[in-house]
Order: structure tokens, then sequence, then C-alpha cells
């Protein structure tokens, strides 16, 4: 529980919101109150709003489907998941056969947006949150990593939260190929600021402008910070009031319960 006073009308003027999901919009498969109505204000309001996840296991249609099925009807423009400011790499430095470390799904939108994938003479590769790995596919990785190929990844968690408890994310694949190889990524997801700027860019609007809400001091706000946006952790998901006092990362602009909040907040828009 957050005690602290704070004077939140900042946040009315600002033109883009950026949310993280798990923690920060819903929690599992369980939508924070607000969150419906608050969409609903930023959309009449003209307020640019983005979802973003690092979770490259899925692709933007499966993103789609499932806020759906939490009620919340937003279209493609409204997300943000780390294979994108990647895949915007990717096409400014004009890559075209990629090895991917990635789910099927993944590998689906890579094709649409025009790639090649490929293990044979790749120009580059992917690490991406490959639920389907195999051991094959991590040998093929090794051989080329030593070759000096280029190499990144959509993010690099370490761990993701299931129910039954945590699982090997992005970053864990990293590890391994670490002890093999000796090499790490480059990573575009969060905390790159990349991730925000990209967009902001594209948008033509200053950081200034814009807020990110996150459960997470060493990824989202941490990517808030770097980005020059207002920072909003939220105490819904990960992080608790004792966590942010006693952290040495970059303390967030305000902290709030939940996202509800910045509903009662906007109402008086
Ligand atoms: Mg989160």
């Amino acid at each position: 529980m957050n005690d602290q006073k704070q004077d939140l009308s900042e946040i009315l003027k600002k033109k883009v919101f950026f949310f993280d999901l798990d923690g920060t919009i819903y929690l599992g498969d369980t939508l924070f109150d607000g969150v419906i109505q608050l969409i609903d204000i930023l959309e009449r309001k003209n307020k640019h709003f983005y979802f973003l996840s690092n979770n490259s296991s899925k692709s933007t249609s499966d993103y789609i489907r499932k806020l759906l099925n939490l009620n919340l009807n937003i279209t493609r423009d409204n997300i943000i998941l780390s294979q994108h400011p990647t895949i915007d790499f990717l096409k400014k430095n004009d890559y075209e056969r990629i090895f991917l470390l990635g789910t099927q799904s993944l590998k689906k939108e890579f094709l649409k947006e025009g790639f090649i994938l490929t293990e044979e003479n790749p120009e580059i590769i992917v690490l991406a949150f490959d639920q389907e790995l195999t051991y094959e596919r991590l040998v093929n990785a090794s051989y080329l990593l030593q070759n000096q190929i280029p190499y990144i990844a959509t993010h690099l968690d370490d761990r993701c939260p299931t129910e039954e408890g945590y699982i090997p994310d992005a970053g864990g694949i990293a590890a391994l190929l670490y002890k093999a190889t000796g090499r790490m990524p480059e990573v575009f997801g969060k905390p790159n600021k990349q991730m925000l700027l990209f967009k902001l860019h594209e948008l033509e609007i200053s950081p200034k402008d814009a807020i990110m809400f996150g459960d997470r001091l060493y990824t989202d706000i941490k990517m808030g910070i770097e980005a020059g946006v207002t920072t909003c952790c939220v105490l819904s998901g990960e992080i608790t009031m004792e966590m942010i006092n006693k952290s040495k990362d970059s303390k967030p602009d305000f902290i709030i319960d939940g996202i509800w909040e910045i509903y009662e907040l906007l109402k008086q828009l």
C-alpha cells in the first residue's frame, strides 16, 4: 500500500500512455478494475495508448485475441511486443535471411513481414522466447555464433512466471548459449529504451509528453527513465512498497496501488 501524497495532475497532460500488461493491466486472466473505462476515456480524448510485453513467444495476433477474451477491444496498433522494435531494427539494417530461435507463432509473424527464415547461411541470429527449442537448434546457433554472426534478442528476461512456477525465458536460453560461445546478444525489448522511442519517433511526440506504467523497476521503470518519459510504478503486480524502498534501481516519478487510480484521475478530463 502506498500512503504517500502525490500530485498526479501532471499525468492529465500526457499525450502518450504506455502500459505494461501482466501485473499492470491484468493478473493472469483477470483484468484490473477500471481498465475498460480507462481505455474508453483515452480513446475519447484522442490520447495515444499502447500495451507492452516482452513475451515474444506470442505473435501480435495472439495478444489481440487474449485481450479480446478479457473484453479489451483494441487494434494491432495499440500493442508493442519486443519483436516490434526488433523487426524495426532488422528492416532498417536490410537483414533478410534470419535464423530465428522462436515459436511457430512468432515465425509466422516474421514471414508475414517478408523475412526469409533459415538456418543455412543466415545473416543474423534472432533469439526470442523459443518455447519449441530443440538441442539441434542450439547446436546450429552455437556453430554460427562462433563464426561471429551478428546476434540480437527480442528481450532477455531470465525466467517467465507460470501458474506452476518459473520456466526459462529468452534470457535463460541466452545464458545457455553464452556458456558455449561466450557471446551475449544485443537486446531490443524492455528495458531497452528503443521499445518506447521507436514508437515516439513514429508519432513525432517528445518523450516528456509520455508516461510509462509498470510493475517492475528493472524493466518497465528503468526503460521509461532511460527513454526520458515520466514513470509510474503500480503495486498490483510483482513489486511491493518495501521492495521499492530497498531497491538500488532508479525510482519512479509516481507510485500508485493500481491502474484504477488513473481511471479515477482521468475521469476529470
Ligand atoms: Mg509486468
